[in-house]
């Protein structure tokens, strides 16, 4: 795989050198389309270590991630999941929107993210202790938001915790120019109306726009279509049902594009 552009936006590259070395756990927290898979993968590809990635949803659960057995023919064979597989070769175990998945879940993740280190495969019985260079990395959406759940205190405290917030105007120019090639005016007007949609807490958007969102209007631009219906369908849409807000938005990209 080509190495993944990576605008470094503070600390968070020498944070994530010192959690590895010292092998803890890293929990990566802030709203969507701000980087955080990026960062991750951007992080193993510069540390040449596999990267298993798990996108939790409310239906993830242990065994999705430990293993289960398999029928095949007249056995039944036993097979490991990302996370065993992971633990077992020492590569960087990816658990995206770790508060979605199942319970159970967090059950496995304890001995795993203190001093034991150590995964129990309860439908073997088999104790695995993880090789020295697995890591362990967790993100989280905080809970001010509709509709994303809690991470329970408890389990927040087992890891070192990165915050991702939006970048500042120059550096997310910066980031939309390299990911789309867009011109330097057309990322800075994508830029302001980011801003002002940031600003406007009065449409009460569940969650406002993301770097994602921008660099998908410009990529839609790059390729040739208008700019106000770029931004109606790649930020207004995807960031409301509400007519009324709808409306809104795409008043703010006719006075803004
Ligand atoms: P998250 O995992 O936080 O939901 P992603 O890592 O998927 O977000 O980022 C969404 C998109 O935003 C990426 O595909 C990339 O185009 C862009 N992006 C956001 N932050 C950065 C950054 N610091 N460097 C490079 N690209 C970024």
């Amino acid at each position: 795989m080509n190495n993944p552009f990576y605008k470094i936006i503070d600390q968070e590259e020498v944070i994530f050198e010192h959690v590895y070395k010292n092998k803890l756990p890293l929990l990566l927290k802030g709203p969507t389309g701000t980087g955080k898979s990026r960062f991750v993968e951007f992080m193993a590809h510069k540390m040449g270590k596999q990267l298993y990635t798990v996108a939790c949803h409310e239906e993830t659960s242990a065994t999705d991630l430990i293993g289960r057995y398999i029928i095949k023919g007249a056995e039944t064979i036993w097979t490991d999941g990302p996370m065993t597989r992971a633990v077992r070769e020492g590569a960087i175990l990816y658990l995206d929107e770790v508060a979605e998945a199942r319970p159970d879940i967090i059950v496995a993740l304890h001995s795993l993210t203190d001093h034991r280190r150590t995964l129990f495969i309860d439908k073997t019985g088999e104790t695995v202790r993880a090789k020295d260079d697995f890591m362990l990395i967790a993100t989280y959406n905080p809970g001010y938001q509709k509709g994303f759940k809690e991470l329970k205190p408890s389990t927040r405290q087992r890891f070192v915790s990165l915050s991702f917030v939006y970048p500042e105007p120059k550096i997310e120019s910066e980031i939309l120019i390299s990911e789309t090639n867009v011109e330097e005016a057309i990322a800075k007007k994508l830029i302001k109306l980011g801003a002002k949609i940031r600003n406007l807490t009065e449409l009460g958007l569940a969650e406002t726009v993301s770097t994602r969102l921008l660099v998908d209007a410009a990529i839609l631009i790059k390729s040739g279509l208008p700019q106000r219906l770029a931004c109606n369908v790649a930020i207004a849409e995807p960031l409301t049902d509400d007519n009324d807000t709808l409306e809104a938005l795409k008043d703010l990209i006719s006075l803004s594009i």
